[in-house]
């Protein structure tokens, strides 16, 4: 018997990343009526803004006197949703081949997409969580495991531990002791790196109960069945271990940024960025695209702004390859509108 494959996808542009400038060149392909299909490596969509710095006010983005990281990804998404992206969250792109249609993309998942153009906005590189070195761990995740909170709610009446000592960790311990059945706080310190407001906040939660503080303990075992956490282990300064209640457990050890296959593609770079005309921002490579904090050229600054303009230009210059037989009429979003809106 041959093994089956899943049939190729095909779209008109691929974006690899789904931070705010790939989120808004979605909008702009939209826009010149190029469909995409969007890749992460990341469980959540919003790049750095929401995986580094979602509560965070920005002040630099354009008619926003401020707005949090968070928030500005979600406008984006708002945005973006009338030309139906298609995100293909949890998976990196691992392969670039160029054929006679364009290219055909693949990820660590096994989905290949067949597109006429490629755009790169891949940030620093592909994010990905800093695992804690636990036996058994890739059998937990996703199920009990998780690196990002997606919807808070999923975690009511659970017995949910945190590990880590950084703003994330302390932040969803604050926000998660309300609707917890318990949350326990694993950090090898007794001092916490958060920002001190949410530091006096989580000390006040411990003191009302609401908080249980295993510190200064280190994550050491697993114990459950079938992917279902039951308990985690933890080692305290001596080596006594202290096993805690658990039907989730949340590591936050921060992220790690690798241009990982993105620098095996031939591309012309200049210091881990991959250079591009800075008129079109087309790489070295006809038909694959550069944007975002990945582009290099002569003046360019890596500001979200900047980004945006880069989209814009990415897609009409696209343009031309996907509809090569159509002229391209300069337009106003004014004249031209949005589907679906008012
Ligand atoms: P990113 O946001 O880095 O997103 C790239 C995405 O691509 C990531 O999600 C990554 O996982 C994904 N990816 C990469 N490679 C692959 C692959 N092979 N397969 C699948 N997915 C892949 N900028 C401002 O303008 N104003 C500010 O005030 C500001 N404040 C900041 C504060 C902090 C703390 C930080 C860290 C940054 C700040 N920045 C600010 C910078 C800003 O966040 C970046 O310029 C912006 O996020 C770049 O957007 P991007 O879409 O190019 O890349």
């Amino acid at each position: 018997m041959t093994a089956t494959h899943a049939p190729d996808i095909n779209t008109d542009i691929v974006i690899i990343g789904a931070g705010p400038v790939g989120l808004f060149a979605v909008f702009q392909c939209g826009m010149l009526k190029m469909n995409c299909h969007v890749v992460d490596s990341l469980e959540i969509i919003g790049g750095q803004c929401a995986a580094l710095y979602p509560e965070k006010p920005i002040y630099d983005i354009p008619a926003w006197p401020h707005i949090t990281g968070q928030d500005l990804i979600d406008r984006l998404e708002e945005q973006a949703a009338p030309f139906n992206p298609v995100y293909h969250l949890n998976q990196q792109i691992v392969s670039l081949e160029k054929n006679e249609d364009g290219y055909r993309v693949g990820t660590t998942k096994g989905t290949f997409i067949q597109c006429k153009v490629v755009i790169i906005a891949a940030g620093a590189g592909a994010f990905g969580p800093n695992r804690p070195p636990l036996e058994n761990l890739e059998s937990y995740e996703g199920t009990s495991v998780f690196y990002a909170v997606k919807k808070r709610d999923a975690f009511a009446g659970k017995h949910v531990v945190i590990a880590g000592g950084g703003d994330s960790a302390v932040d969803w311990a604050n926000s998660l002791a309300d609707i917890a059945a318990s949350v326990s706080v694993v950090h090898r310190r007794d001092k916490f790196r958060a920002a001190p407001d949410s530091v006096a906040k989580m000390q006040k939660l411990v003191e009302a109960g609401k908080i249980n503080m295993a510190i200064p303990t280190q994550l050491h075992a697993l114990a459950g069945e079938n992917g279902q956490l039951r308990q985690v282990i933890v080692q305290d300064d001596k080596g006594a271990e202290i096993a805690l209640q658990a039907d989730v457990l949340l590591p936050f050890y921060g992220l790690a940024a690798s241009l990982g296959p993105i620098a095996d593609w031939n591309l012309d770079l200049h210091k881990h960025q991959i250079i591009v005309d800075p008129a079109t921002n087309q790489t070295s490579a006809p038909g694959i695209f550069a944007i975002g904090d990945i582009a290099s050229y002569p003046g360019k600054l890596k500001l979200i702004l900047q980004g945006f303009s880069e989209a814009a230009m990415a897609a009409h210059a696209a343009y031309g390859i996907v509809h090569p037989d159509s002229y391209l009429e300069f337009t106003h979003s004014t004249d031209k509108g949005v589907p679906g809106a008012k």
